[in-house]
């Protein structure tokens, strides 16, 4: 079997960062591991995490770091990551993360943070044009509409555009994201981890892309295992 990896992979909202994570996941058979998702589970299963990360955001502040290290941790040393490794999705987004992932991971460390790059207006454009069922959250979008008449086909739910959603409020967030990722792919590119991959293409293109970038760095002398 392939040897797995440890990777993280970072990039903008609507950049096909979770589609990514789940191929490669399957490629490497180690565990897709999103902090947005352990979150949800955490939060629906109250658990005591779950319940402090809730109080948090229901005053509307962010998550601080140590919780969602003490998340991450948890997740990273159950069996199957400590095994074969872990895609890492949502994490870290500062560096004092960046730093706690380190600590977590020594005496081993990550092998590759891959940031998947597209354009911001072509996600802009695709952002834009998403639209939800308000029932069950099936994703379409002005291209690809439901069947019939802003009709959710799953549940027969309102399809609408999201508030959230306005090319103004998604241009907002992507320079957000723009601002707290700088110094995050700075301080990866001075510990020689960071590789960019052109995330524009189809999926298959670009998985195609993430794992030869992978497999150069597996093959190149000094670097991993
Ligand atoms: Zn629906």
């Amino acid at each position: 079997m392939l040897p797995g990896v440890r990777l993280v992979v970072l990039g903008k909202q609507g950049a096909g960062k979770g589609t990514q994570c789940v191929r490669l996941s399957h490629h490497y058979v180690v565990p897709h591991v999103s902090t947005g998702d352990e979150l949800r589970g955490e939060v629906k299963s109250r658990t005591p995490l779950g319940l402090r990360a809730k109080e948090v955001m229901d005053r509307g502040e962010l998550l601080p770091d140590d919780l969602i290290m003490e998340m991450v941790k948890g997740r990273l040393g159950e069996g199957d990551t400590r095994a074969r490794g872990f895609i890492l999705d949502g994490c870290p987004r500062t560096i004092p993360q960046a730093e706690a992932l380190d600590r977590l991971l020594a005496p081993d460390r990550l092998d590759l943070v891959i940031d998947l790059e597209v354009p911001t207006a072509q996600v802009l454009k695709r952002l834009a044009s998403r639209r939800v069922c308000v029932d069950c959250g099936t994703n379409y979008s002005v291209a690809q509409p439901p069947m019939v008449n802003w009709t959710c086909d799953v549940c027969g739910g309102e399809v609408v555009q999201r508030e959230d959603d306005t090319e103004e409020a998604i241009a907002r967030r992507l320079d957000n994201y723009e601002r707290q990722t700088a110094p995050l792919i700075a301080w990866y590119t001075e510990r020689d981890l960071l590789v960019p991959v052109n995330g524009t293409g189809s999926p298959d293109t670009v998985t195609k892309r993430a794992i030869r970038v992978i497999e150069e760095r597996r093959a190149a002398p000094g670097r991993l295992p």
